[in-house]
């Protein structure tokens, strides 16, 4: 199932060389409407003619969050205010908020590539698509919202939070698909077992999760927990939001729309491209863009692309699930330690929660990082040893993992906040 298929299977000559049609015009809009890129072009002594070929791409300078911020709020924007119909913003958790506008253009050009991944993972006209996002400033509800709309899905604004009403909806109004942060998604299945619902009272038959780096043992979970098939998809505001790629049924990573989006995988540290299945960090440029077009921008998302067929039938590259943020990585005791490498740990182990909780300290010179793992119910809290059993287990299995030791320590359910959006997985008391 295809949404555009003309694009989505488009002949790989014929899409580098629209890709690079396009990238000329982006370069050209940018340079001549945007100081900003202007002024970094000039310091490069490049000029949007310099760059014949897609290879090019590499001299161009990278656009950073820190951009964005400086920037604040529309020294991006690459149209005048009366040609932009919506703007989003990014959350500000550390600074200002990012600020992004979109044209009609662009709110069209954004509902039909969610199209594309709502399709893929399943989604047509008959469904009914419940959105689980916040709908507000962040992109994700709204993105979703129109890209549901254009297929011509029943859509069912539930915006995020208040799980029990969310699940009475889901059994009401016979919701087919829903859409949310995989965590969420967990919550959801927690909920309706306190609540004493079965799947079977539900409609339930697809999940279209992003907005957060999830593990495909959390995939499984869900899909036991809901009764459903689960896929990914990624997108970013300051890119466009959800739509940059997503995940079709065969799930072997995510199909990223290559018309619209030119992606690149960097070594983080060199700044240079790595080889293809290689991890790094994603940078994207836009190709269609007219309200905020953006050349190189940094991601800090880590990922690889994938080349080769997809038995689907699209062409393009695809990009492997994002594993982590660069941003996310924690430096515990001088290692390299990403949260989903603990996630992968507790979701192999039985009689665990998929709720859990880094918390790292320093005492004196030396980082302890605790895990805390909620121990599911057939784990009585009178059982002492086998309790502690499955703390060792834990504690062996994460120090083989992240090559360091960590403490462990059981919680009740339900004792780890739960979050309606992005789960908070970290909890940093050093004052570093
Ligand atoms: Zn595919």
């Amino acid at each position: 199932m295809h949404w555009e298929p003309d694009k989505e299977c488009m002949d790989l000559e014929e899409l580098e060389q629209l890709q690079l049609e396009q990238l000329q015009s982006t370069l050209n809009r940018v340079y001549s409407h945007v100081p900003f890129y202007r002024k970094k072009f000039d310091a490069l002594g490049i000029t949007p003619e310099d760059v014949g070929s897609l290879d090019d791409l590499a001299r161009l300078p990278f656009t950073t969050k820190a951009d964005l911020r400086d920037n604040y709020p529309y020294g991006l924007f690459a149209v005048p205010m009366r040609e932009v119909v919506r703007i989003h913003a990014s959350s500000g958790t550390t600074g200002a908020p990012t600020v992004v506008g979109y044209t009609r253009n662009d709110i069209r050009t954004w509902s039909n590539l969610v199209a594309r991944i709502l399709t893929a993972g399943g989604v047509t006209k008959d469904d009914v698509v419940q959105i689980a996002f916040g709908y507000g400033l962040f992109t994700g509800a709204f993105g979703l919202h129109y890209g549901a709309e254009r297929i011509g899905a029943s859509v069912i604004p539930a915006s995020s939070g208040n799980t029990t009403r969310q699940i009475q909806i889901m059994k009401d109004f016979k919701t087919t698909a829903l859409v949310s942060t995989p965590s969420y998604a967990l919550l959801v299945g927690e909920t309706m077992q306190e609540m004493g619902i079965p799947v079977s009272a539900l409609s339930l038959r697809y999940g279209l999760f992003g907005a957060e780096p999830w593990s495909d043992a959390m995939r499984q979970e869900i899909e036991g927990r809901l009764g459903i098939v689960a896929t990914d998809n990624y997108g970013l505001s300051e890119v466009i939001g959800p739509g940059v790629s997503g995940e079709c049924q065969e799930r072997q990573g995510l199909h990223i729309n290559e018309d619209h989006f030119l992606v690149e995988v960097i070594d983080p540290e060199k700044l240079r491209p790595v080889p293809p299945g290689e991890t790094g960090e994603l940078v994207i440029t836009s190709l269609t863009k007219e309200a905020f077009p953006m050349v190189r921008y940094r991601t800090h998302d880590l990922s690889s692309l994938l080349p080769g067929p997809c038995p689907c039938g699209r062409t393009g590259r695809r990009m492997s699930r994002v594993t982590g943020r660069t941003d996310d990585m924690l430096i515990i005791k001088g290692v390299n330690v990403f949260p989903s490498q603990i996630e992968r740990v507790l979701f192999e182990i039985e009689g665990t929660e998929p709720h859990y909780q880094i918390v790292i300290e320093r005492k004196g010179a030396m980082d302890e990082a605790t895990v805390m793992v909620e121990a599911g119910e057939s784990i009585f809290f009178d059982q002492m040893r086998r309790q502690r059993e499955m703390v060792d287990t834990i504690r062996k299995r994460l120090a083989h993992e992240l090559g360091i030791s960590v403490d462990v320590k059981l919680v009740e359910k339900k004792t780890l906040g739960r979050s309606e959006g992005k789960a908070k997985r970290v909890i940093d008391n050093r004052k570093l």
